[in-house]
Order: structure tokens, then sequence, then C-alpha cells
């Protein structure tokens, strides 16, 4: 923590030059020992000091030995000799390892010239004998890039030293490789740099095999995502155009393209593709081609992948446009779900590619994911048509349901419409009836506009019988909007009204007051509950009481619509098979057995639910649940 006076290495950094001294210390275990304290400064090769190391080695044994052996120095030939001898030994340990080692070990002077490098080293620069590398050769003249050997000189002269320094090597012959490098600048006796131990590694097996694997996972990821994109959409188009995204993420290729069968499987049709000109992808041969022709066309054929590496070299017909475009290699890879070809995708490059067994087997892959986009695509639109086809089948049932109640409606209808006619008619007689007699006359004006009062009233009471019933049967698109239950309820009892009473039936209506809105088809609620009416009417032949009650259920989030009758009921048997299709206990002129799977279609349809309650003797209810438009209102 603080300068020592006469200190060696302030002395050393002033002159250049070792200083070394004695000094008497206390060691830590309360020992005192002499100390020789010695400081060698370390400069660069432009000269300057850069440190300066400071040793300090114990002599206490060797000056306590001095001291015994005195003025007798008559073993000291012996010491001369047997100290030579280790050195000897020490030298020849050092050059064993120096020759033996298999990295390539250089020394130099301070400009590089290689004075002295083991025989890996001369192998490692593709050369024959030391002797070449040490008389003219200098260990900057193989380096590659002039902004590395820069570098690295900068490295060395600011730190004395450079470590795992990688760069890139050309040998004799041009042999190229990669190097790790390790420095050492090497000080003299005297404390002046000398020159540097350099220390070459070949690393290019080893970053090959790093490229490989990291090639590897680059792949590896770029199919898993294809893969995910596969899983994750419906989409085709979709799906092709990522899979050809990530293709050209990992640069190996210019551009593809991703050609599909027509359904004739005659013709191969482009469906996606990337990396083209214009007017390249717009040329008829491009854009679709037969079956056969070309290398494209018997791709898939065969099955089997083909590989042009070299346009120029291939027996493609359409070469020279491939050769306008600056395409030199194509490979086309087949396409096939479930094993039967569905199409082909070509991967091109601007260069002359040797496609390595690995591209093409992760291209294949690539194409086996394909395969599973096109097959996910088919069961897709296979599903979506028979979806579309049962719900077409649906609408037809819902119209011939309609036309059955609408043959139950008639007479009733009729019935009611006769009323008013009969009313109109005898007032129409009435007045001829004036006429004929002359009686046609100013004192019977008051009574006249009486009648042609009520004709007006009863024919426009025809007028609205008439317009609800065409109302019903009209066909109409199905459209959902928001509407107040009570009015759907009653415009269903409206068709209805007569029958009941013919029938000798109460009719009993119960509304909550303020019911949420329900979001539905008008149409199709009302001739659900319309069908259900009908039932209960139907099941009362001997008269009752017929209950619609509304309420809100689960928090305003659904309506629930009861109808209750007090009828014949339902045998536990029948209960299982009502809603299915044609299940009727009425007789043919009755019943068809479609009002309530009519029923069950469109509450279902409408997210809602059906639900049956019922007595033998005493009676059945039908509790339809709606979702409600509004349910913000907690
Ligand atoms: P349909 O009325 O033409 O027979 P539905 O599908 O409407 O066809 O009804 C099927 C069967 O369910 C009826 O035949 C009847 O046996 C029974 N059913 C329906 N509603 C009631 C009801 N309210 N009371 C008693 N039975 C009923």
């Amino acid at each position: 923590d603080r300068k020592c006076e006469n200190c060696l290495v302030e002395k050393s950094f002033q002159d250049g030059e070792i200083h070394e001294a004695e000094e008497m210390v206390m060691m830590k275990d309360g020992r005192p020992a002499k100390m020789l304290v010695k400081s060698t400064p370390i400069q660069n090769n432009a000269g300057s000091i850069v440190y300066v190391f400071e040793t300090a080695t114990d002599i206490t044994g060797k000056k306590q030995l001095k001291e015994k052996i005195g003025p007798t120095t008559g073993n000291l030939q012996k010491a001369v000799v047997e100290r030579l001898k280790e050195l000897q030994e020490s030298e020849e340990k050092y050059r064993t390892i120096f020759e033996n080692s298999k990295d390539a070990i250089f020394l130099t002077d301070l400009s590089v010239k290689i004075k002295e490098v083991n025989q890996a080293g001369v192998a490692l620069l593709g050369f024959k004998t030391k002797n070449e590398l040490t008389t003219s050769q200098s260990v900057t003249d193989f380096f590659e890039a002039q902004k590395d050997l820069s570098k690295f000189q900068n490295e060395l002269s600011l730190k004395g030293f450079v470590t795992e320094f990688e760069t890139r090597f050309v040998g004799r012959h041009g042999r190229a490789f990669d190097a790790l490098m390790t420095s050492n600048i090497i000080a003299g006796s005297k404390g002046r740099n000398v020159g540097l131990v350099i220390i070459i590694t070949d690393i290019s097996k080893i970053k090959h095999a790093q490229q490989q694997i990291e090639k590897q996972n680059i792949r590896l990821s770029t199919l898993n995502a294809i893969s995910m994109t596969v899983n994750s959409s419906l989409n085709l188009n979709e799906v092709l155009e990522k899979t050809i995204d990530k293709i050209l993420e990992i640069l190996e290729s210019d551009s593809v393209r991703i050609y599909l069968l027509n359904d004739n499987k005659d013709e191969l049709v482009l469906t996606a593709h990337k990396g083209f000109t214009e007017n390249f992808i717009a040329k008829q041969f491009m854009k679709c081609r037969k079956v056969g022709d070309g290398l494209l066309g018997q791709t898939v054929l065969t099955g089997n992948t083909k590989v042009a590496d070299n346009v120029l070299r291939s027996r493609d017909p359409y070469v020279d446009s491939f050769i306008e475009e600056g395409l030199k290699s194509t490979i086309y890879i087949p396409l096939a779900s479930k094993g039967e070809s569905v199409g082909v995708m070509c991967v091109s490059s601007h260069s002359i590619y040797q496609f390595s067994d690995d591209y093409v087997a992760f291209l294949n892959a690539i194409g086996n994911q394909i395969g599973v986009a096109v097959e996910n695509a088919n069961l897709y639109e296979n599903i979506k048509t028979a979806y579309l086809e049962l719900k077409d089948a649906q609408e037809q049932v819902i119209r011939a349901e309609k036309l059955a109640s609408l043959g139950k409606l008639s007479a009733t209808i009729a019935h009611e419409i006769n009323n008013p006619l009969a009313a109109v008619l005898t007032y129409a007689k009435l007045m001829l009836k004036l006429i004929d007699r002359d009686r046609f006359n100013q004192g019977k004006l008051k009574d006249i506009s009486r009648y042609l009062e009520t004709m007006k009233r009863e024919t426009a009471r025809c007028g609205d019988i008439v317009k609800n019933l065409l109302d019903f049967s009209r066909q109409t698109k199905i459209s959902i909007g928001t509407h107040a239950i009570e009015e759907i309820i009653d415009r269903a009892l409206v068709l209805i009204t007569h029958e009941l009473e013919i029938n000798n039936i109460r009719l009993e209506k119960q509304i909550q007051p303020g019911l949420p809105m329900v979001k539905c088809d008008f149409k199709q609620t009302q001739q659900a509950l319309l069908n259900l009416v009908i039932n209960a009417s139907e099941a009362m032949s001997e008269g009752g009481l017929l209950t619609i009650r509304a309420t809100a259920a689960e928090h305003d989030r659904f309506l629930e619509v009861v109808i209750s009758d007090t009828g014949c009921g339902i045998t536990d048997e029948d209960l299982k098979n009502i809603f299915e299709p044609f299940f009727t206990t009425k007789d043919a002129e009755n019943g068809v057995g479609l009002g309530l799977s009519v029923v069950y279609g469109i509450i279902t349809g409408h997210n809602g639910s059906v639900d049956v309650k019922s007595e033998p003797g005493k009676g059945t209810s039908f509790i339809v649940r709606l979702p409600a438009a509004y349910t913000g209102r907690n």
C-alpha cells in the first residue's frame, strides 16, 4: 500500500533495465528470510515498457550454505559439472515437449520472422523442412485477412500477450485453415524484448463440425416451426407461404415454388412461390405443367426427388428460361399425402449448388409436412361440405314441417276467415236489397254507413289473418336480430287462438315484466313456439288449460319459455323418442313426426335448449331456454 524506498519497479520503468536487491523480510510464520527481489521491464515491439515483472526469491538457504562453505572451493568444479548436466537435461526436456507438440509452435524475432519452429508448425503451413520456414518466412505472411493481422498486432503490443485469437491462415499452395493463436512476448535476460512465442492450432475440423451442428439446429428449428404452422392452420395457402418463407430464411436457396395437382390429377398448378421475377413466373409453363412434362412433371410421375445441381447440364426442356432468370440449380421434392402424389416443391439457387444428402433429407421432411397440410386442408374441405349439406337438409326439414303446420292450421284459418266474410256478405246483400227496393235513399244513409263500416272492419280482419298466414308461410332467409319474446309468443298465438277456442282450451299467458330481449331469428322462433302450442292443443282433445310462461333465468343470461298443457301426457317409453324425426303417436292425418325435431333444431341452433317434463294423464311442459341479447345487467 505504499511505495518502498528505492523502488526497483520504478527504476526499471525509468531506465528500462533489470534491477535487483537483497532484502530481509519477515515471513508469515515469523521466520526472518533473505529475499532476492528482481524487477524486469517488459517492452512491446515499439520499444515502450508495457509492464514490469517483479519476482522475489527466498535465498536464505543459499546464503547460509555460502557462509558455511566459506572459502573452501574444492568441490566447485564438480558443482559446475553437475549444474551443467542438470541444465542439459532441462533443455532436452523442453525440446522434447516442443518437438512433440501437436500444436504448431513458432519462436520469432520482434518482426515476427520465424527463428525456430517445431515439426507440427512446418507441416501445418505446408512446408517440408524447417529451413524453408526459418530462412525467410514471417508468421504475418500467412494471415488471410490484413485486418486480422492488424488486430493481432495491436492486441499484442497493448497487452504483451494474445490468447485464443481466431483467424484464418493460408499456408503453402493456398491451403486455407481456421487457426487459433496464442502468443507471448519473450523478454531477454537484460529485460529487453527479444521475440515472440506463437502457438497455432488448426481448428478447421472443430469449426466445420460446429457449423454443421449450427446448420442442423437451424434446420431442425425451421422444421419445427413449419410443423407448428401446419398444425395450427387449416388455411393451405397460409401454410404454404409460411413454409416458403422459412425455407428461404435459412439462406441455402434463393427461390421456391410449390405446385399442387389439379382435381383431374393431370396437371400441376403453381399454388405458392417466392423469389422469382414477375416475368418469369408469369410464363405459362411456370404457372401450370402437365404431369410428365420436364423435370417438374416427371417428379410427380415417379414420386422421386430430382436434382439438377447444374441446370446447364440438365435435360429439362425449359432450361433456357431458367438460365435467363439466373437460376443455376434446382431440386424437385415430391409431395405426397397418404402415399399418393399431391404435388411438387421446387427449390432453386442462383449458384451451382451441390445439394448435400442432409439438405435433401431436410427438404424431403418439409415435403412431408406440406403433404400433411394438404391432407388437413382436404379433410377440412370435406367436413365443411358435409356440414353445409347437413345444414341444407335441416333447412329443408324445417320448410317441410312449416308446410305441415300450415296444413294443420288451414282448417281453423278457413273458419276464422269465414265469419267476417259471412258478415260482409250479409251486409252486401242487405244493401243490394235496399237498392232493389229503391230504398237506397237519404234517410237510410246512416244505416248504410254503419253497414259499410262493419264491412270495412271485417275485411280488414280477414286481411290481417291472411297476412299473418302469408307472413308465416313465406320463406325468408335466416336473420338474427334482437326481439321481445312476448311479441314472438303473440304472433304465434294469433294463428291458433281460434283453434284453441274451438277445442275448449283456456289460454293463460304469464310474461315476467322487464324481461331482457332475445337474440334470434323471429320467424324460426315463432315456428318453434307454434309447434309446441299446436302439440299442446292436440294433446287436450277434451279441452283444458294451456299456460305460456316467460321468465328470466340464470341472472338474465337466458330466457325461459315454459309451455304447459293439461293434456294426455307422454309415456316414459315415448319420452325417449319424441325428438326423433318422424316419430309420431298420431294417425297419418294428424302427425308427421317432424314438429319436435324441428323445435330441437331451431332452439339448439340458437345456442338454446329444450327440455320436457310429462306425466301421463296429467299433462306436459316443454321448457325452452334461449340466450338473452343483453347479459350486461350484473
Ligand atoms: P307430431 O305432432 O307430428 O306427431 P311431433 O314431433 O311434434 O310430431 O311430436 C312427436 C310426438 O310427441 C307426438 O306424436 C306425441 O306423441 C308427442 N307429443 C308432443 N308434444 C306433446 C304434448 N304436449 N303432449 C303429449 N304428447 C306430445
